[in-house]
């Protein structure tokens, strides 16, 4: 009793002191937590090595994690899809001819191109443990291994003097991450020699040249990254003084936005954040959030996840038909899946799961065997035809097209998915584990003391609120489970074993479960999912609508066409069918009240992101706006002030996800009828 008693003070004491040391003894201690800290270098997997701030959150060796359920099945049309077969459609996969393919570094198309399918394209093998797409991914990975020339450089010799006599860096970037999975997976000794004599070779450059180029130099954040990667390796003290000299010369994404091309935001603007790692000043860890906060403020007003970047961000071209690039949403993703690491912040989590989870999906076809250039929220016709000025570029954008008219998101498109499955669990500081994004899967990783658990989770998250862990053990064993509470979360409930067990967690907090676990323990945690509507300011008022992580989309009916490509790999527009003109009539109290929410019948499809098969619908009140048309380019005209005015008769209308949605109104107008009511201004033609 006394030792229960003084367990429970200890506890106590340990939590008002805000640190999560494990608690001697067989008391469960059920707590949250604001963020998962980092009191001490997690001893079972690669942490920062000292001098680096340690790590609350730790990526686990690649195969650690077997997807299951929807994600897989996404990995598995991946493989089958674009992605998988690429190297027969793009020029740029052509082996014998390839610069990156040759010993001396000869040869044609040595660019990006190659290192971005190759990225994503290894690291899809390894997560579905795919033999046939490892060995390919093999091949490619030997020939750089053995093309390194004696001064440390390898690849393509002609980016060693590429900009204008300076060495093009970015390229490589790309492929030391390749590099670096291909390590994780095989444990391939040739990797940490090969990366530290190419490092050797850069600290010997004079440091204008990591200010050289466009891409290089705004980009560079990633160089530091693999940086780190091999001193928490290696321990070689020189690395960190390489990646002060990148960050010194590389452009500045500390003071603010360093550029404003969407994909340089999406993997750049966590650069001071990766820094931060060995500055240690809290300024740079915050200016990460500030730069995204920005970036955001000004063309993020709108749902999906991303912002208004087709090509660039543009002064004015901030409605929601504004499109972002595809290599951007992949890129914001694994942004937001390091700094989720880095700052053991929830937060990071959420944004990752909201542009994956409603904006990936419909940036390619059904069958992941197309893709288009740009996505927005609101897109009611991807044709092929120029729509600049419009959008930034001229050209073909929006129609689906697997060839090299999208040649980076082609290319870079493959390593979205893969990620994201090698993410969804992370070791914990304190020798834990924690369910960062949630998806039916398995993990098996060391914890405590080195005991192996496996876990086994199913659910049909984000179509469901509940996520039920089961876990195998040798041996009963201590150790504390992190499970993310979103921020759009109720209160969250968990059974151990069965039984309620008292738990309190704010959205935005990890819910810490720690215990000796048993083999055969179960483990249900339901995070309840409510409609909620987001009134977008900045965007004429208009609404979009929620329902825990995934935002819903007007269903609108689709025509696919083809317009070029072949039989196997066709090139299609889309058409829409069904009006999508619509405004919301909403509820005045409370606008949630105004929507329906019902569940597909049945099991959940393999492919659950296409608007037959999305599990989850709304219905809500709606009447059309009539002066609310298509442009003369075949573009959404721009939203108007809301409220709208509209003599047409309500109707009731669908609602489905927005990631099933290619064809998609997600912010949509309000309709009103008292004074404050606008009408809609017929455009000009
Ligand atoms: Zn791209």
């Amino acid at each position: 009793m006394m030792k229960t008693l003084q367990t429970k003070w200890i506890s106590l004491l340990l939590a008002l002191c805000g640190t999560s040391a494990a608690i001697a003894g067989a008391e469960d201690n059920i707590r949250a937590v604001r963020r998962v800290a980092a009191d001490s270098r997690g001893a079972l997997y690669t942490s920062n090595r000292d001098p680096l701030l340690p790590s609350p959150l730790m990526k686990l060796p690649i195969g650690s994690i077997t997807p299951r359920g929807w994600l897989r099945n996404m990995l598995e049309l991946e493989s089958q899809g674009m992605t998988g077969r690429l190297a027969e459609l793009s020029p740029w996969l052509k082996f014998e001819s390839n610069a990156w393919a040759n010993k001396e570094g000869k040869g044609q198309r040595g660019w990006e191109e190659l290192p971005y399918w190759l990225k994503g394209y290894g690291d899809l093998g390894y997560v579905l443990n795919d033999e046939a797409i490892i060995r390919e991914a093999r091949k490619w990975i030997e020939a750089v291994l053995a093309g390194q020339a004696d001064d440390g450089w390898f690849g393509p010799r002609d980016l060693q003097k590429s900009l204008e006599g300076k060495p093009d860096m970015w390229p490589h970037m790309v492929m030391l991450n390749v590099l670096q999975s291909h390590y994780e997976h095989s444990g391939d000794p040739r990797v940490l020699p090969f990366m530290t004599r190419y490092f050797k070779w850069q600290l010997g450059r004079p440091g204008s040249d990591f200010a050289s180029g466009y891409w290089p130099k705004l980009r560079a954040g990633d160089n530091i990254e693999s940086v780190y990667w091999l001193y928490n390796r290696t321990g070689d003290a020189w690395l960190l003084d390489l990646a002060k000299k990148i960050h010194a010369n590389m452009a500045d994404w500390t003071s603010g936005v360093g550029d404003w091309h969407n994909v340089n935001i999406a993997q750049a603007f966590r650069e001071p954040a990766v820094y931060y790692m060995q500055a240690k000043e809290p300024k740079y860890l915050d200016a990460a959030e500030r730069n995204y906060q920005t970036v955001m403020g000004l063309y993020g007003q709108f749902p999906g996840g991303g912002f208004a970047g087709d090509e660039n961000c543009r002064p004015g071209y901030g409605d929601p038909r504004q499109g972002f690039e595809t290599c951007g949403i992949i890129e914001f993703m694994h942004s937001f899946e390091m700094l989720a690491k880095i700052s053991g912040e929830p937060l990071w989590a959420d944004r990752c799961e909201e542009i994956a989870l409603n904006t990936l999906p419909a940036a390619l076809t059904p069958d992941l065997k197309a893709l288009h250039y740009l996505t927005g929220p609101n897109m009611i016709q991807l044709d092929r035809q120029n729509k600049n000025p419009g959008l930034a570029n001229g050209g073909t954008l929006l129609s689906y097209s697997p060839y090299e008219v999208y040649r980076c998101c082609q290319h870079n498109v493959s390593h979205g998915w893969p990620y994201y499955a090698e993410e969804l669990w992370l070791a914990t500081a304190d020798d834990g584990l924690c369910a960062s994004l949630y998806a039916a899967s398995e993990v098996k990783a060391k914890v405590a003391d080195g005991t192996v658990a496996s876990i086994v989770e199913e659910t049909d998250y984000p179509f469901s609120d509940t996520v039920r862990l089961k876990l195998a053990l040798p041996k009963a064993v201590r150790f504390p489970l992190y499970l993310r509470v979103p921020r759009w979360s109720g209160p969250p409930e968990v059974k151990i074993n069965g039984k309620a067990a008292e738990v309190k967690a704010e959205p935005l907090s990890y819910l810490v479960v720690e215990r000796e676990w048993s083999d055969g323990d179960t483990l249900s945690l339901r995070l309840p999912m409510q409609v909620a509507v987001r009134v977008w300011k900045k965007n004429k008022d208009a609404v979009s609508v929620d329902y825990g992580p995934l935002t819903f989309s007007l269903k609108i009916g689709e025509r696919w066409q083809r317009y070029g490509g072949s039989d196997a790999w066709p090139e299609l527009e889309v058409f829409p069918t069904t009006p999508w003109n619509y405004g919301l009539v909403l509820n005045d109290k409370d606008p949630a009240k105004s929507f329906e929410v019902s569940r597909r019948a049945g099991p959940l499809a393999g492919q659950p992101f296409t608007p037959d098969t999305a599990p989850l619908l709304l219905r809500v009140k709606a009447k059309r706006i009539p002066a609310w048309r298509q442009d003369a380019l075949g573009l959404v005209g721009p939203l108007q002030p809301s409220p709208a005015k509209s003599d047409e008769p309500v109707e009731t209308v669908t609602l489905i996800p927005l990631g099933a949605a290619r064809l998609r109104i997600a912010a949509f107008p309000t309709i009103g009828d008292g004074p404050a009511a606008h009408p809609w201004v017929e455009p000009k033609k």
